[in-house]
């Protein structure tokens, strides 16, 4: 692993000090440790940034897209080359167990390999014209300087899901690492250099969201701006891209419901609750935070739940299910969330607290937690928590459970488990939510898939998939005329 005690900026190929030689301290989520510092970027840090990304710009984007192809293919050959050392960062930075460190670069690999492949299918349409002799066929450009903002919870696909998309359309990137995963930030900017990508075409700024994320968001050179992170500040992002018109794509959060009908195979449905409320330690935004369970089989489905949730292992070595949350703050806010759904009614069936296990004293360690009796106008029933804490609702009949998993703000994803296909596509096509699961659990896409919410999830833009091409690009229609009497 790349030893720095100090993780700078990396700009135009190079490292770069913050201005005000401020750091910010990382800790490590499992022993409380301090485990490195990050640069504390100042606006102006994050204007050197993109002054750099607009300079190697025109260079980057007069390149065919099947050369940017190539280019991007060498960063794929080393990420695969160096995926040990990718994961072991991930591990450490986010305490995650290290076959989940191990299956993120895995799925940031194969969405690099997606959209470096997109290169050589850059498609544009040819279209008809009411003209006779008019020809007309559209191209995509790059709209200029990216700014890609991310969170900390699967930072290395994070930072692919934006980063290729917006490098194969020919746009320069500036990103701002989340401040919980700096280091890999840091070794992926340094990666794509070795690769052969040119100095400035790819740029990381560390810090925090105010300031550095938002002299992005402020900055009339940075055309298009995509955020992954918490509804509010996708909002404040909407808002002040909007004023100047720049491209805004929001990836926000999720209250995911997911229904379990009195047809369904339990044990599925078991497995699938247990993956969907706490993997990652719930710190998904498609996490199923909500278990609608119709009310025949409600008890029987809750028992086996809780079984099974309390002989999950917390722990970052490989036997483990779930690691700690990111940082002590976002530990202590989960806990307050739950102690607050017990004034509202709330029963704790299972966690609630941090574990009592002395191994785990220092880390951000939250009990996988299962609640029920909670209305669901409850704080609990319809704010996003991001921790693995999960709320259980009985419920009448098919109907109901709509009614019940379309009742919040969000609209990210939802998961049904019946055998019934006709129940299935009732709820699929009614339920709000831009994707939706049959038998499976509340998870996210795969890389050719369009991933993104309804609702207060998102502001409409798919990401990744094809659609992904349509933020990161602008269509131009190209027409010419053939003069007949030429001939
Ligand atoms: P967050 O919004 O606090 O921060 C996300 C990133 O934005 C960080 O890099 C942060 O520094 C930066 N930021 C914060 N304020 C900013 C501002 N004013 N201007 C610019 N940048 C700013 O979110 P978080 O707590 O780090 O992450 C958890 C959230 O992310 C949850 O709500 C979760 O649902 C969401 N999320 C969504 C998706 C998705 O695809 N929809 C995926 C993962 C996480």
């Amino acid at each position: 692993m790349v030893n720095v005690a100090r993780i700078p900026n990396w700009i135009n190929g190079q490292n770069s000090l913050p201005e005000s030689n401020a750091w910010l301290d990382k800790f490590n989520p499992h022993s409380g440790e301090l485990l490195c510092h990050a640069a504390d970027s100042s606006a102006a840090d994050a204007k050197l940034a993109i002054v750099a990304a607009s300079n190697a710009f025109p260079g980057w984007s007069e390149l065919t897209p099947v050369k940017r192809g190539q280019i991007l293919f060498d960063i794929v050959n080393l990420m695969k080359q160096r995926s040990g050392e990718l994961a072991e960062c991930i591990a450490v930075e986010t305490g995650k167990p290290p076959q989940d460190a191990k299956g993120e670069v895995g799925g940031a690999i194969l969405q690099a390999e997606y959209f470096a492949s997109e290169g050589m299918r850059l498609y544009g349409r040819s279209l008809s014209s009411g003209t006779p002799g008019k020809y007309s066929h559209t191209i995509r450009q790059p709209r200029g300087v990216a700014g890609l903002i991310v969170p900390a919870n699967t930072p290395i696909a994070n930072i692919a899901w934006k980063t290729f998309p917006a490098l194969i359309c020919g746009n320069s990137v500036v990103m701002k690492a989340s401040e919980d995963s700096p280091r890999i930030a840091y070794i992926f900017a340094q990666l794509t250099k070795d690769a052969g990508l040119p100095d400035g075409v790819f740029n990381v700024i560390q810090g925090r969201g105010q300031p550095a994320g938002a002299a992005l968001v402020e900055d009339p050179q940075v055309t298009v701006i995509s955020f992954t992170g918490s509804t509010g500040v996708g909002r404040w992002i909407a808002e002040v891209g909007g004023r100047r018109l720049a491209r805004v794509s929001l990836e926000l959060g999720g209250k995911n419901p997911f229904v379990v009908c009195d047809d369904a195979d339990l044990d599925q449905a078991v497995h699938w609750a247990i993956l969907s409320a706490f993997s990652n330690a719930g710190q998904r935004c498609a996490a199923g935070s909500r278990i609608l369970v119709f009310k025949e089989i409600y008890e029987e489905f809750r028992d086996l739940f809780v079984t099974k949730a309390k002989s999950l292992k917390l722990g970052v070595d490989a036997v483990c299910d779930l690691g700690p949350v990111i940082n002590k703050r976002q530990q202590q806010n989960i806990i307050a969330a739950i102690e607050k759904s017990k004034t509202e009614g709330g029963r704790v069936l299972c966690g609630g607290t941090a574990p009592s296990d002395p191994k785990l004293a220092k880390g951000y360690y939250v009990q996988p937690t299962i609640i029920e009796g909670l209305q669901p106008s409850a704080a609990l029933s319809c704010e996003e928590v991001f921790g693995p804490v999960v709320t259980l609702h009985p419920v009448d009949n098919l109907a109901d459970a709509l009614r019940l998993a379309n009742s919040t703000e969000y609209g990210l994803t939802a998961a049904i488990h019946t055998r019934n296909v006709d129940r299935a596509m009732w709820f699929a096509q009614r339920v709000k939510a831009g994707v939706a699961n049959i038998n499976l659990g509340t998870f996210g896409s795969e890389p050719h898939m369009p991933f993104g919410g309804f609702g207060a999830s998102g502001n409409g833009t798919r990401e990744p998939g094809i659609e992904a091409l349509d933020v990161y690009s602008e269509l131009k229609n190209i027409s010419f005329f053939t003069r007949s009497n030429m001939i």
